[in-house]
């Protein structure tokens, strides 16, 4: 039977671009519109497990047992207030590399791990480690679609060649679906010329899509994950959080919002941000990420 589950890798090795905010919100809103959903935090500094309101320090069991084959996620995974279930991590996880390093189908365990779970969720979220290691190449083994969080600012493409060099490997030898939905402008600012012409150079020169909405630069961003909570409960109609509300809902293909306030339009939240409608500028494609119907 196939499954319509569908995997999202959350990679760029470069660390403080949004991986872990953009992880734990879209995990959030695809909640919110009633989806079945599993956030996996796949850094050993456990990040996206403490934003979601779990203690790393206190877990007995984490995702290194899994990818280790030790235990079925299933013994692992929990439940969290905001919504999602957390396949956790511990910094257990810094050690996983190198135990893996000598098994025989290293790149696979993941995505076997996942492989179990198809029917019981609708969308899976990996939150990549800022490494391009095993354990990324793991995420990008069991995902079907790679996002690329960028923070637009001076040399933010350095690395992004580096990344795509690591899928077309994957691509090639250990996951032929695998496919690069684009780069996702973070910590946008729509109204400086700088963020625009980053973006539009990243775009350019490797021929990536831009994903829409961008996610704007906001304050209310950094108070989040220190009370264990996601930008849409604690800052639930900042420009930042209904970006990510937009765009989860386009990932998921949803196209009825239920309540417009709670799910904005586009059109409201380009509004909202400021210049974020053709904020790329002329000759810029930003990709509109379909909203399947
Ligand atoms: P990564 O996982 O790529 O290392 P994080 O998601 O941990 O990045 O984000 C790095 C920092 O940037 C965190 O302090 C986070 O709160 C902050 N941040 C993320 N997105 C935004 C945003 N749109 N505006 C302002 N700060 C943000
Ligand atoms: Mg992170």
């Amino acid at each position: 039977m196939v499954s319509n589950c569908r995997t999202y890798a959350i990679a760029n090795q470069k660390g403080g671009v949004a991986k872990t905010t953009t992880v734990a919100s879209l995990a959030t809103a695809w909640s919110e519109l009633g989806l079945r959903v599993l956030a996996v935090d796949l850094d050993p500094q456990a990040c996206l497990t403490f934003s979601l309101g779990l203690d790393p320090d206190a877990l007995e069991l984490s995702i290194h047992d899994v990818l280790l084959g030790r235990v079925p996620a299933r013994m692992v995974i929990q439940p969290v207030a905001e919504g999602p279930h957390v396949l956790p991590a511990t910094i257990d996880l810094a050690g996983t590399e190198a135990m893996l390093l000598t098994r025989t189908g290293r790149e696979y365990a993941l995505r076997r791990a996942l492989e179990d779970l198809h029917d019981d969720y609708d969308l899976i979220a990996l939150d990549c480690a800022p490494s391009l290691g095993v354990l990324t190449i793991n995420a990008l083994t069991a995902a079907d679609e790679v996002i690329v969080p960028l923070q637009c600012e001076t040399l933010s493409h350095r690395g992004v060649g580096q990344l795509l060099d690591t899928v077309y490997d994957v691509q090639r030898l250990t996951n032929p679906e695998l496919h690069v939905l684009g780069v996702l402008p973070t910590l946008y600012d729509g109204r400086t010329n700088h963020s625009r012409a980053v973006l539009a150079d990243v775009a350019m020169r490797y021929g990536l899509d831009v994903i829409d909405p961008p996610i704007p630069r906001s304050v209310r961003f950094a108070e989040a994950p220190a009370v264990g909570r996601s930008i849409l409960r604690t800052a639930p109609s900042t420009p930042g959080a209904l970006a990510y509300r937009v765009l989860a809902r386009r990932l998921a293909g949803v196209t009825v919002p239920a309540d417009e306030s709670v799910y904005p339009s586009v059109a409201v939240v380009e509004a909202a941000t400021t210049g974020s409608a053709g904020a790329a500028g002329p000759g810029t494609p930003m990709a509109n990420v379909g909203e399947r119907q």
